[in-house]
């Protein structure tokens, strides 16, 4: 399978993982992210992404990994190429998860 090229917004894509850092998917209804394809406003409900990495909203999924279904001839996302293209060279998930480690660590208490 050839390699797929789509263009990221690194800066929403920066973004979006502070912010999913911050609230994790408890706002997932709030419209705080940002597509980093097409950099419109929407939601966790509404997009696919790896923690906020690459986060790309449900019609830009649908454009960008469509899926014919055999029996039904209904277009879907293709959702396996979707997330194996998110979780794609997401480097910042290990530097996040060494923070919260050095953080839990500092539970020292002397008496
Ligand atoms: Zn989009």
């Amino acid at each position: 399978m050839a390699k797929r090229k789509i263009k990221v917004h690194k800066s929403i894509d920066k973004a979006n993982m502070k912010q999913y850092e911050i609230n994790g998917i408890k706002r997932s209804d709030e419209y705080i992210y940002f597509c980093s394809v097409c950099k419109k406003i929407t939601c966790l409900d509404r997009s696919y992404s790896s923690k906020g990495h690459r986060l790309i909203c449900d019609r830009c999924a649908m454009i960008h990994f469509p899926k014919i279904d055999d029996d039904t001839h209904y277009r879907h996302i293709d959702y396996q190429a979707l997330l194996s293209w998110c979780t794609e060279d997401n480097q910042n998930q290990s530097e996040f998860a060494d923070a919260k480690q050095t953080e839990s660590n500092q539970s020292t208490k002397g008496d």
